[in-house]
């Protein structure tokens, strides 16, 4: 039985098990199911053990096998505006479902109050962490690491592979045997990293179990009930964006068979959705674009780590839905303008997110204050965050291999992957 079939054996029997409990309200089941919860969490940690020798030896091998600098500038620029421009239409979709659906304006005074006194407390927190991030207009300087073993120990992904790619571009103008052993260890490590992510692969079918679990079964389907019509807005746009956008990029600009490129990514897709967490899902993301899309090195381990920190398409649009749907509650005219501020702020607003759980609920504070809507509106769609993070954070993970087929596609890779598939529907 291939790996991705069992994982998601791992993610229906979780389902099952945590809802049952869940809506029997049978509280022993419960209290189990979230003691299991270690299994989970243990997983995540063994995984995310792995992120930064592999983002460090990835980003090493691929920037220093470049041929030279131009060709640096000449893939992250790319890189960097794909990003760019596809975050900026997901946000986009949102805001305009947001203005066709007005999910705020379903939502009854009672409701409303209920949820604001419920998730107040909780929501005042995450504002609070907002106020300590750098804010948008210092994004540029928290780019720049003074200590980047400091920023490697904290885990502070952006100004880390900063630092990294300016180390292999230096390395990649150095006299060809030095450069042959920087290259060759850096690729040992890289392959090592590989060998522990398939061990611990192994146990993912049983960590997605526990953790599929313990999330529906504290889940709270009375919530859901009131932030039904906002829920459905994100997910609708969720959907559109990567079975639509990306569907664009993958079958015309990367000339990918589409049904082979969604069913090539699964195990990447179900995993960032079982964790919520792009950073998490990072190896396994690599390895999929590797293994199954056949990117090579070069272009994978420059595109994605890269990605994991800066592009989260999903987050955007979340982002944008929220915005509109906090300033449709409280009875806020977004002029389109505004709304304009909001897709640009939160485009930037999801390149300084960390690809951790729940970091899209922080950058929003930022967005909010920008806009000019209440912080506190955050308390109204906490109560359904945790699912919509993990169908985010989907979507970020498809965003990034989207834009690997793409890159790859345009540096004359997956050639003979394309030439096959062309050669097999002339067949069919
Ligand atoms: N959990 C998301 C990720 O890791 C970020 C977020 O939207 O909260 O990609």
């Amino acid at each position: 039985m291939k790996l991705y079939t069992k994982i998601s054996i791992g993610l229906v029997a979780g389902a099952v098990v945590g809802v049952g409990v869940n809506l029997a309200g049978w509280e022993p089941g419960i209290r189990l199911i979230q003691s299991m919860e270690i299994l989970g969490t243990a997983f995540i940690r063994a995984i995310t053990m792995i992120v930064i020798p592999l983002v460090v030896a990835s980003l090493i091998v691929g920037v220093a096998s470049l041929g030279d600098l131009r060709e640096l500038g000449r893939i992250g620029g790319k890189t960097v505006a794909y990003y760019l421009c596809t975050t900026a239409v997901a946000v986009s979709i949102g805001v305009v479902l947001s203005n066709l659906i007005q999910p705020g304006g379903r939502i009854p005074e009672e409701s409303k109050t209920a949820l604001l006194e419920a998730y107040g407390g909780e929501a005042q927190g995450r504002i609070e962490l907002a106020q300590e991030a750098p804010g948008l207009g210092n994004l540029f300087l928290s780019l720049i690491s003074d200590n980047p073993i400091q920023s490697a120990a904290e885990g502070d992904m952006l100004p880390l592979i900063i630092f990294t790619i300016l180390f292999a571009a230096a390395a990649s103008v150095l006299a060809e045997e030095k450069k042959r052993v920087l290259i060759g260890f850096f690729d040992a490590v890289n392959h090592t990293s590989m060998v522990i992510i398939n061990w611990i692969m192994a146990v993912a079918p049983y960590a997605v179990f526990a953790l599929i679990a313990a999330v529906t079964a504290r889940f709270g389907f009375d919530v859901l009930r009131s932030l039904l019509v906002y829920a459905a807005t994100v997910v609708a746009g969720l959907l559109l964006h990567a079975f639509g956008t990306y569907a664009l990029v993958v079958k015309f600009l990367a000339r990918f068979r589409l049904g082979e490129f969604y069913r090539r990514i699964r195990e990447a897709q179900i995993l960032a959705f079982s964790t919520s967490s792009s950073n998490a899902t990072l190896p396994v993301t690599i390895k999929v674009a590797e293994n199954e899309l056949g990117a090579s090195t070069r272009v994978a381990g420059f595109v994605l780590p890269l990605g994991a920190t800066v592009n989260m398409d999903g987050t955007a649009l979340y982002q944008g839905v929220a915005v509109m749907f906090i300033a449709q509650v409280f009875g806020i005219d977004l002029h389109w303008t505004t709304q304009l501020t909001v897709v640009l702020t939160a485009t930037l607003a999801s390149v300084g997110a960390a690809g951790v759980p729940s970091a899209g609920i922080i950058t929003l504070a930022l967005v909010l204050r920008q806009a000019n809507v209440p912080e506190t509106g955050i308390a109204l769609i906490l109560g359904v965050d945790r699912i919509l993070d993990m169908l985010r954070t989907a979507v970020n993970v498809t965003g990034d291999l989207s834009a690997t087929v793409f890159i790859a596609r345009t540096e004359g890779e997956l050639e003979a992957r394309v030439e096959g598939q062309l050669a097999e529907e002339a067949a069919g």
